[in-house]
């Protein structure tokens, strides 16, 4: 399976290319990070999922994978709110950075290489301004320093907007504006009261935004990396401005990739803080839904279509689930069958190409489900049939251990937690015991009891086999 090139959708170049790394086998590769304000909302996290997929894709594909994603715990919106609360910036973001990284294993996302908070890299910051300012690229407007984009003429090359040429001094202090204010941007903010400042080699003050980016990206991959990831959100002004700041310091190419993933809607709606209309995973949690629905549902639809949120949607990824878990464990408890039974070697062979030519295909998700779900429907058709033959179900379970090492929602036990399951197989193989004894009362008060579980158990010419109904 080898002649399967994996190809990613380029924001830079508006192209699919294979992907490549500088290093041979070693994929390095930046994401924008949470800004530790408040908890995840599932937009957020729909592209922290889209990187894990990314990440776990490129290691099923064979790459060593150094990951990078920084905590935002210096910025507008933080020192607002930790203002606000009336507690220090850094007691403020300390939870929500607990915070993040129980959502993170909520919804059984991989744990990047580096986490950087942007605080512990202020001297790296300052000094990427001073080699700005050597650079001629920067001027100061009372103690805040800014870049001034005509002397970056790639200005714009990765959101493809055009430059009014008429902005000349004109510029931007908050950390996010819109297209129609693309103008010269605050790299350092003066030191001002009511809010933190470090003494550096540049002044007194604090880093802007999308300086904070690009002096952790570099201090921790060099000044070129592989692959640079974020929301659609960030292509402008934060990744626009973080090229400008790392490409004319360095005056080497940043990212050769940029991959962004679309917006989440909810009921059709941009969902986002800003307009009151988001859900966070700790709501849906609350309101009764299984974090691993949840990773199915978002991971369903490919990173670069929107995709709508609805409960109805929830429901059929909770369906879909249960049927990879009763397929699951049908298999698993299915008497194995002499010779070669209904499904053989090649039909699996089959499933692990078309699943990895889906995620190489643009990590296309739902290519790669469809084909977890034809291979699926071939086992419950084996097992209503002839069955399937050992050598076949262990070929199909490491098949299977491989597809879930990307998706990561096949049943698992995790540490400390139970399962009833064991409980449920020797309930169902004492249910046959006592029927073979003829223990009609026995049988029946246990089929009873399964029912009342949620249980059915259908008899099958290989044996019993049950499910969750
Ligand atoms: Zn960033």
């Amino acid at each position: 399976m080898d002649d399967i090139r994996l190809r990613f959708y380029n924001t830079l170049t508006r192209k699919l290319e294979p992907f490549e790394s500088f290093e041979e086998g070693h994929a390095r590769f930046y994401t924008c990070g949470p800004t530790v304000y408040n908890f995840s909302h599932i937009g957020n996290l729909r592209t922290f999922l889209f990187e894990d997929i990314l990440r776990r894709t490129l290691k099923l594909f064979g790459w060593r994978v150094t990951q990078v994603m920084n905590l935002t715990d210096i910025d507008d919106k933080t020192i607002r709110s930790a203002n606000e609360a009336g507690v220090s910036l850094r007691e403020f973001t300390d939870q929500y950075i607990q915070a993040f990284f129980e959502d993170l294993d909520t919804l059984r996302i991989e744990r990047a290489e580096h986490y950087p908070r942007a605080t512990d890299y202020i001297t790296e910051m300052a000094h990427l301004v001073k080699i700005l300012e050597e650079g001629g690229h920067t001027y100061r407007s009372g103690d805040s320093i800014y870049y001034r984009i005509s002397t970056f003429p790639a200005y714009g090359k990765l959101s493809r907007i055009r430059l009014d040429k008429n902005l000349a001094g004109a510029r931007v202090d908050s950390d996010e504006y819109e297209k129609e204010d693309a103008r010269d941007f605050v790299l350092w903010k003066a030191a001002k009261e009511n809010e933190p400042s470090w003494d550096t080699e540049i002044g007194s003050g604090r880093p802007g935004w999308h300086l904070e980016c690009s002096a952790m990206a570099t201090s921790l991959l060099g000044e070129t990396f592989d692959i640079h990831t974020g929301g659609v959100d960030n292509i402008f002004p934060h990744h626009e401005n973080e090229i400008a700041q790392s490409e004319g310091a360095s005056g080497k190419p940043f990212a050769r990739f940029w991959l962004h993933a679309e917006h989440l809607n909810l009921e059709s709606e941009k969902m986002a803080k800003s307009k009151g209309n988001f859900f966070t995973l700790r709501e849906l949690i609350e309101r009764g839904h299984d974090p691993v629905v949840i990773r199915y549902l978002l991971m369903s639809v490919p990173y670069r279509q929107k995709l709508n949120f609805t409960f109805d949607g929830l429901h059929a990824a909770e369906q879909g689930l249960e049927r990879v878990a009763n397929t699951l464990r049908r298999l698993d408890h299915t008497p194995e069958v002499e010779d070669d039974g209904d499904l053989n070697l090649t039909d699996i062979v089959a499933f692990r190409r078309h699943f990895r030519e889906g995620l190489a295909d643009d990590l296309n998700t739902a290519k790669a489900l469809a084909a977890l779900h034809t291979v699926l429907r071939q086992v419950n058709t084996a097992l209503d049939g002839e069955g399937i033959s050992a050598e076949v179900r262990s070929a199909l379970f490491e098949a299977f251990d491989e597809a879930n090492s990307v998706l990561g929602v096949f049943p698992e036990a995790e540490a400390g937690e139970t399962t009833d399951d064991d409980e449920i197989q020797s309930l169902v193989e004492e249910r046959t015991e006592s029927r073979k004894n003829k223990d009609f009362a026995r049988s029946d008060a246990i089929r009873n009891e399964l029912e009342a579980r949620g249980i059915v158990i259908e008899d099958t010419p290989h044996g019993p086999v049950w499910r969750r109904g």
